[in-house]
């Protein structure tokens, strides 16, 4: 079996140690990672300094032109590393797709922003004094992200880190390295300078520790869970390291009874199901207001028990395995706990064959009563959790009940409504009578314990730099 090396320093290095990678749709054995220590980190970590200095003073154009090389390597490679997205995550091969085209465009989006880093003169109060608030690059940036989107996560901070002028390394989640590999080859191929961009991959608490401690790092990056970003915040202290945190959601889906029925059920489809339900925007929880509801429901339901689910490389799956054991567990312990509550279960509920993969049938479970833990927790998983409501206030007040705040979706044709909605629900993205609201132009992150700060669009490039104000005294003519 072919052991995936690290990328330092612009070499692919193969360690002592390594770590398999199995495919979640069937337990095979797909590959496997080579894993360092800390000891490695901190060497890619001098190493990215040494890079620094050069990459910071290359002008936006010609960082941006790497990125452009990039896009166009992960185009070219694109059916290869899809596959490989669906074989070590288990998505469907279209999702994949779809996955290595937004990458792409997040690429080519940060390529144009690398040239608008841009400042300003601020017009001077005093006689004599100039001012002047310029931008420059961070630094060194870690980066952390997860095995769920584990292609597009990764680019979403490696894209405006290096457009900025930072140099970066990155450790994927070690159940998904090798599509972060693949992005390295690209990374490689595009000429890249040695050192702006490294692989590592180990013992999470470990590489972690050496971003924190280290003051060659001067930022971490992080897509997670909320319990490790807790972490991280706290490992941050001793050092005031900055971080960008892209944590966990637990979305609102509200249906107002003027909503487009259809738009309403195509939009929760795809925003709780996409990704096997295993997305940091997935809708949890669908509130639908009681003149709507069983028309929703009915027609929801229908279009649930059509999709297929299997293993992602099969023709027209919707549905893959869910990425482990324990979020098969995880998913089946909500639903127990809904019905027990008194929940009804319209479709699925159970895990389906074959036992090698995590394969739960996608679920609609009807009449949540308060208190279900699915209301509560990031269930992750395709298991739709639906309640009827009677008023807007009572809606809004639901929706916002929640430690999260990351992302919310109503569906509504009245545009008064939809305002007062928009304005009162505490979410960092909302999609109205939409189900799929990023974009790489526009920002992404969460309100509350959902995170610190916001990738993609002009603000995506921000989070890499710094904020100077340089005040200059002129002497008189
Ligand atoms: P996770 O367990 O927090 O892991 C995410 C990453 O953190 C992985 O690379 C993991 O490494 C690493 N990690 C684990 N323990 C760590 C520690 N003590 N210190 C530093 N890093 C550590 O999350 P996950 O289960 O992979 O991902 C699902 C979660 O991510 C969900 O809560 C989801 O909502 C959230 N998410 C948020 C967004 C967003 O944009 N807001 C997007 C996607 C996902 P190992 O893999 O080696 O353990």
């Amino acid at each position: 079996m072919q052991i995936s090396p690290l990328y330092l320093n612009g070499e692919w290095v193969t360690t002592g140690s390594a770590r398999n990678v199995t495919n979640p749709a069937t337990g095979e054995v797909i590959g496997a990672i080579s894993l360092a220590g800390r000891d490695t980190v901190a060497r890619a970590l001098d190493d990215a300094h040494d890079a620094f200095s050069k990459w910071r003073q290359l002008p936006g154009r010609s960082r941006g032109g790497y990125l452009n090389r990039i896009a166009e390597l992960l185009d070219s490679r694109k059916d290869e590393i899809a596959r490989l997205i669906t074989l070590e995550n288990g998505k469907p091969m279209a999702q994949s797709a779809a996955e290595v085209a937004l990458s792409a465009d997040h690429l080519r989006w940060f390529a144009e922003e690398a040239k608008r880093a841009y400042g300003r003169i601020v017009p001077n109060q005093v006689d004599g004094k100039r001012h002047l608030v310029i931008k420059s690059p961070m630094g060194v940036a870690g980066a952390i992200t997860p095995w769920n989107f584990p292609l597009l996560l990764a680019v979403r901070k490696v894209a405006p880190a290096l457009a900025a002028g930072c140099t970066v390394v990155l450790k994927p989640a070690t159940m998904t390295p090798l599509c972060a590999v693949a992005f390295a080859e690209c990374v490689h191929a595009s000429g890249l300078p040695k050192g702006v961009f490294q692989l590592v991959a180990g013992p999470a608490s470990e590489i972690a520790s050496e971003l924190l401690s280290n003051p060659i790092c001067r930022k971490i990056t992080f897509t997670g869970s909320t319990e490790v970003g807790r972490q991280l915040i706290a490992g941050a202290a001793a050092t005031v390291k900055p971080l960008s945190l892209e944590l966990g959601g637990q979305a609102p889906l509200i249906v107002f009874d003027d909503a487009d029925l259809e738009r309403a059920v195509e939009g929760a489809l795809i925003a709780k199901f996409r990704n096997t339900g295993q997305s940091c925007i997935a809708a949890n929880r669908i509130y639908a207001q009681r003149g709507i509801y069983n028309r929703f429901v009915e027609a929801f339901v229908a279009r649930v028990r059509q999709m297929k689910t299997g293993n992602g490389l099969d023709p027209g799956v919707e549905i893959g395995p869910l990425i482990d054991r324990e979020a098969l567990d995880k998913a089946l312990a909500h639903i127990n706990d809904a019905v027990e509550r008194g929940a009804t279960v319209l479709c699925g509920g159970t895990r389906i064959p074959p036992e090698t993969g995590f394969f739960l049938a996608p679920t609609v479970i009807a009449n949540v009563p308060d208190g279900a833990v699915c209301l509560s927790e990031e269930t992750f998983a395709p298991v739709a959790a639906i309640r009827a409501f009677d008023t807007e206030a009572e809606a809004l007040e639901q929706a916002n009940a929640s430690i999260y705040g990351l992302s919310a979706y109503v569906f509504t044709q009245n545009l008064d409504r939809a305002f007062r909605c928009i304005e009162a629900l505490e979410a960092g993205s909302i999609g109205l009578n939409d189900g799929v609201p990023t974009t790489s132009q526009c920002p992404f992150g969460g309100a509350k314990q959902s995170g610190w700060g916001r990738e993609l669009g002009i603000e995506g490039m921000e989070a890499f730099l710094e904020t100077k104000h340089v005040a200059m005294r002129l002497s008189a003519g």
